[in-house]
């Protein structure tokens, strides 16, 4: 008997109810991997669904007792590769946690790191409070994943992104102890800012198993506009001239005409397909809102919009929103078209550059696409600087990939150069570790290698994510 079936024996007895330890290889095959296209995932060992915090300190202690890797993993949404499994690793599945409890008075809720963006978003409406982080994926990703990622959405713009939002966590630790850290109902804690450490650490300093989240008081009514343009330079103008006004919208978001008709033809929402670009802008200040969409439109008309429609009501506004949601299942299916028989694939860049800055970016963009011949649309949270190039390729296709990776490296180049971030949203993952070294300095990984080897001194937790341990050159 070899040393991985005694820790799979040991996870079942650790973990008796029924299929808490999954091992059927069909099961393990179709749980190793998130969604992004070109990130390499090994085949776990088991994948483990515990119930509670006290399972997920037993499975992580028994993973390191046993010298085996552990892979969190929430909806599996993630587009960098972070969730994917390492060969013979074990992967928890935190979806099973996923109790909400809000407090009204404290404004405050405290949740299982399995619980669904919206589920979190739902149940705080219903008590008059808003829990704004919005990632396109809230109906499926989890509150675990995005604090895990330090999640972005389209309301991050004026509300910011998960971060924000993270009052306090219980974390499993790599030696399965858990810590609470974060203070209830208070903006401060004692000693160093642990909450903040953990959050955005993609799996590799410690499994999150409970969030305490600040909540808001309810939005008020909002006014939406869309903006149609010519070219994607002339929203970005458009998108730099609103973002240095004084008007902070409450969504900004930019989809360009590859994007346009591939929604279209997913599903007919409406769009025009001729345009350049669309620019979804809105204003949530209840009266004053007509006053800041017209400064807002102002802006749009000065950059060479070609129409504008306000939404006439929530409906419309709504699904408005709905269609800028499908924008990456569209493209799914616009790269399963162009290269069928499941060739078709898509590399996700994710970088932000300061507002200042958008136009260069969004031009460049344009022009590492064309100089390479490859598909390149482009959608993003306008307002936050945070632009996803998705690059349309043919996974089957050396050619093509090393075109489309061509393309990957050079918008992340310029977005560096621009004084930008490898990663506005969806966190390093696998996909950006090089990005991130170059990003960080010699010294910034330099740090991020010390925090992992103090936290994780056998390197169990996510290995291969983020970052590398220092001996590590692979
Ligand atoms: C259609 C679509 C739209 C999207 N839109 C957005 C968007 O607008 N903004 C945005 O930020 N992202 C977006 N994403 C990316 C993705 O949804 C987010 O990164 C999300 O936060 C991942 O959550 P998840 O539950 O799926 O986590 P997973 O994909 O399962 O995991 C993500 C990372 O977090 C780690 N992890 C997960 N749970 C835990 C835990 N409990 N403790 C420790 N580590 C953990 C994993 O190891 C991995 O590194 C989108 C993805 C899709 C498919």
């Amino acid at each position: 008997m070899t040393i991985t079936t005694d820790a799979v024996a040991d996870l079942r007895a650790a973990l008796p109810a029924p299929d808490s330890v999954l091992t059927d290889p069909d099961l393990l095959l179709a749980g190793s991997r998130d969604m992004a296209d070109l990130c390499p995932a090994g085949v776990p060992l088991a994948i483990v669904r515990p119930r509670d915090t006290a399972e997920v300190s037993a499975t992580v202690r028994i993973a390191a007792a046993h010298g085996v890797p552990v892979v969190p993993q929430g909806a599996r949404t993630g587009l960098a590769g972070g969730a994917n499994a390492v060969d013979g690793s074990i992967v928890i599945s935190l979806i099973r946690l996923t109790q909400i409890s809000v407090d009204t008075t404290a404004r405050l809720a405290v949740v299982g790191a399995g619980v669904v963006n919206a589920d979190l978003s739902r149940a705080a409406a219903r008590e008059g409070l808003d829990y704004p982080p919005d990632p396109g994926s809230w109906e499926s990703s989890t509150i675990g994943g995005n604090v895990a990622t330090d999640a972005g959405g389209m309301c991050c713009v004026k509300y910011g992104v998960t971060s924000r939002y993270v009052a306090g966590l219980t974390v499993v630790l790599a030696d399965g102890a858990v810590l609470h850290c974060g203070r209830y109902g208070s903006e401060r804690a004692a000693g160093y800012d642990l909450t903040g450490l953990f959050t955005g650490s993609e799996g590799t300093l410690g499994i999150i198993t409970e969030i305490v989240l600040r909540l808001r008081p309810a939005r008020r009514p909002g006014r939406t506009l869309a903006a149609v343009f010519p070219t994607v330079a002339a929203a970005g103008r458009a998108i730099t001239g609103i973002t240095g006004s004084r008007v902070v919208p409450s969504l900004l978001e930019l989809l360009d005409r590859t994007h346009l008709r591939a929604i279209e033809d997913y599903r007919p929402s409406g769009l025009d397909t001729g345009a350049g670009a669309l620019l979804l802008a809105a204003s949530d200040t209840g009266p004053g809102a007509q006053t800041e969409l017209d400064i807002m439109a102002a802006h749009c008309e000065r950059a060479g919009a070609t129409e504008l429609h306000v939404a006439t009501d929530q409906v419309e506004a709504d699904a408005l929103l709905a269609a800028r949601r499908l924008a990456h299942p569209a493209m799914e299916r616009l790269a399963a078209q162009r290269f069928p028989g499941g060739r078709g694939g898509l590399i996700v860049d994710d970088v932000a550059v300061p507002h200042g800055r958008v136009v260069e970016l969004v031009e460049g963009v344009i022009r590492i696409a064309e100089s390479h011949d490859v598909l390149v649309g482009v959608v993003g949270h306008a307002g936050d600087g945070n632009f996803h190039p998705v690059i349309v390729v043919d996974l089957s296709d050396p050619a093509v990939l090393a075109r489309g990776r061509a393309v990957f490296d050079e918008i992340m180049r310029l977005g560096l150069s621009l004084g930008g971030t490898c990663t506005g949203e969806h966190g390093v993952g696998l996909l950006k570790r090089d990005w991130l070294e170059r990003e960080l300095g010699p010294v910034g990984v330099r740090v991020h290698q010390a925090v992992k080897s103090a936290l994780d001194p056998a390197g169990i937790l996510n290995p291969g994510k983020v970052v590398l341990p220092a001996h590590d050159g692979s």
